[in-house]
C-alpha cells in the first residue's frame, strides 16, 4: 500500500520543485495550512498544523504537540528533495550543421553519467514570467510528462573498448537530443516554444527557466515477488516520501512532542544554499515558535536540547557482485529493513546513543534494524545530519533505508524496507 503509493509520490516528482508541489497538496489535504515566512507567526497551540516552504525547493511542517517546543523540543525527521541529474544551461539549443538540435547541459550533483544515454528524457522544473511587479515575476511549475529528448550512445563500431570502460566528457558527451530543424519549419527557438505551448503561455513572457533532465520511465516492482523497487530518485525521495507517511497518519492524534519534518534542497550539491541544510531557516523558524509560544530567545537553545533527529538518507545495501567493497563485518541486506550509519571521522551524526535511541524505536514495532560502516579504505559519502549541526546541534542520528546503484538514473530499493521505516517514523512521531 504504502510502497504503491512512492511508486505515484516518485513519478510525480521529477524534480525538487515538482516533490515538494507533491507534499503540498498531501499537507492540504490532511489539514496543514500553508504558512508565509514572510508574515508573522501567530499562534503555535496544540494540534496546529501548518508548513513553510522556502524558494519552492525545500518544505518545513510542523505538528504542535501538547508540550511547549522549549519543554518539550521537537521530533525532527529530515531528508532532501534533489537528486542528480542535469540542469539545462541557459540559451541552450545548439544546432548541428544538418538541422539536429541538442541541449547545452551542466551536470547537478554526482550522477552516474552512463546510466542516462538511450533514455526516453524529458524536462522538469519551473520557468519564471514576465509581471507587472518587476521584483515578483511569476514563476509556474513544468512537467513535460512526454518523451522530449534522448542521449544517445555511441556505436560499439566507433568505440570498440566502450565495454573497458569509458571516460565522459560532461560537456561533449552528455548533450541531449531535442529534435530536428526541417525545411518547412524554420528553427525559431524550439525550447522556448516547447515551453510556452506547454504552459499556455506567451513566448515573449519567458524571462528564465530553472530546468532539468528526468526519466520518463515509471517506477515500478520488480523481482519474482516484486520485492524490489526500481526508480529515479529513491535517494532521497523514497525517505521523504517515509517521513510525511508517517507525519500525516500520526496527524488525528495531538503528539506530546511536536512532530517536524524538514525536507532540504540542494543536498547533493554540498547543502549550503538558503534552502539547504547549511542554512539557518529551520532554525528561525523554531526560534519563532518558541517566541509565539510565550518563551524568551533563549528559551530556544533548551528547544533544541530538548529535540531529537532523525536524518533520513538512503544507505548502500550489499552489491552482490562487490562484495569487495564493503566493510567485511557490517553489510546491509536490501529487505532487511533501516540503517543506521557510523563513521568515526564524523561525516554522520551517529553515535552509540543516539543509535540506540533508533534501534529501540525499531524494536518497540518490531522492525529489524541494520547497521553500516565504510570498508575502511573506501571514503564514502556525507549527509544532512551533521551540516545542520551549524545552525541546530541536535542529538541525532543518520539512517536510511538501504539502496543498489545509489546516484544512477534509476535505483534499486526494496518494498520491505519502505513499510517498515514508515512504522518506525510514526512510532517516532508517536513518542514522548
Ligand atoms: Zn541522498
Amino acid at each position: 500500500m504504502n510502497t504503491q503509493q512512492l511508486l505515484a509520490f516518485l513519478d510525480e516528482s521529477p524534480v525538487n520543485y515538482l516533490a515538494i508541489s507533491a507534499m503540498e497538496r498531501r499537507l492540504k489535504e490532511h489539514g496543514y495550512k500553508c504558512l508565509d515566512a514572510r508574515e508573522r507567526f501567530l499562534q503555535a497551540e496544540p494540534g496546529d498544523k501548518f508548513y513553510v516552504t522556502k524558494n519552492g525547493s525545500a518544505l518545513f511542517a510542523f505538528h504542535i504537540g501538547r508540550q511547549r517546543i522549549d519543554d518539550g523540543g521537537f521530533h525532527l525527521i529530515c531528508a532532501h528533495s534533489d537528486s542528480p541529474t542535469f540542469r539545462i544551461k541557459p540559451d541552450a539549443e545548439i544546432i548541428g550543421g544538418h538541422g539536429m538540435v541538442r541541449l547545452n547541459v551542466e551536470l547537478y550533483g554526482g550522477a552516474i553519467m552512463s546510466t542516462w544515454f538511450d533514455r526516453p528524457l524529458s524536462l522538469a522544473g519551473r520557468v519564471v514570467l514576465r509581471s507587472e511587479d518587476p521584483m515578483h515575476p511569476e514563476v509556474r511549475l513544468l512537467h513535460i510528462k512526454r518523451p522530449l529528448l534522448t542521449i544517445p550512445n555511441l556505436a560499439i563500431h566507433f568505440n570498440r573498448q566502450v565495454n573497458d570502460g569509458v571516460k565522459l566528457s560532461k560537456q561533449k558527451d552528455m548533450l541531449p537530443v531535442l529534435g530536428l530543424v526541417t525545411k518547412e519549419l524554420e528553427w525559431n527557438g524550439m525550447l522556448l516554444n516547447v515551453i510556452a505551448d506547454e504552459l499556455g503561455a506567451d513566448f515573449t513572457d519567458i524571462l528564465d527557466f530553472d530546468l532539468y533532465l528526468y526519466d520518463t520511465t515509471p517506477a515500478c516492482r520488480v523481482g519474482v515477488h516484486n520485492e524490489f523497487i526500481s526508480a529515479g530518485r529513491l535517494d532521497d525521495l523514497s525517505m521523504v516520501h517515509a517521513g510525511l507517511t508517517a507525519l500525516l497518519n500520526t496527524s488525528q492524534d495531538i503528539p506530546q512532542t511536536t512532530s517536524v519534518l524538514a525536507i532540504f534542497d540542494n543536498e547533493e550539491t554540498g547543502s549550503q544554499t538558503k534552502q539547504g541544510a547549511g542554512s539557518p531557516f529551520l532554525a528561525s523558524l523554531i526560534e519563532r515558535l518558541v517566541i509565539v509560544q510565550g518563551g524568551v530567545p533563549n528559551d530556544f537553545f533548551r528547544a533544541v536540547e530538548n529535540a531529537f533527529m532523525i536524518s533520513a538518507d538512503n544507505a548502500h545495501a550489499w552489491h552482490p557482485n562487490y562484495s569487495e567493497k564493503y566493510d567485511p563485518v557490517l553489510h546491509p541486506m536490501l529487505g532487511g529493513g533501516p540503517v543506521v550509519k557510523y563513521n568515526a571521522s564524523q561525516k554522520y551524526a551517529s553515535d552509540a546513543e543516539s543509535a540506540a535511541v533508533f534501534m529501540q524505536l525499531c524494536q518497540q514495532v518490531g522492525v529489524p534494524c541494520q547497521r553500516f560502516v565504510n570498508h575502511s579504505d573506501v571514503a564514502g559519502g556525507s549527509t544532512l545530519g551533521n551540516i545542520l549541526a551549524g545552525s541546530l546541534p541536535l542529538r541525532g542520528v543518520d539512517m536510511g533505508n538501504p539502496i543498489l546503484g545509489m546516484h544512477s538514473i534509476r535505483e534499486l530499493g526494496a518494498a520491505f524496507d519502505h513499510e517498515a521505516v514508515i512504522k518506525v517514523f510514526e512510532q517516532f512521531y508517536r513518542v514522548r
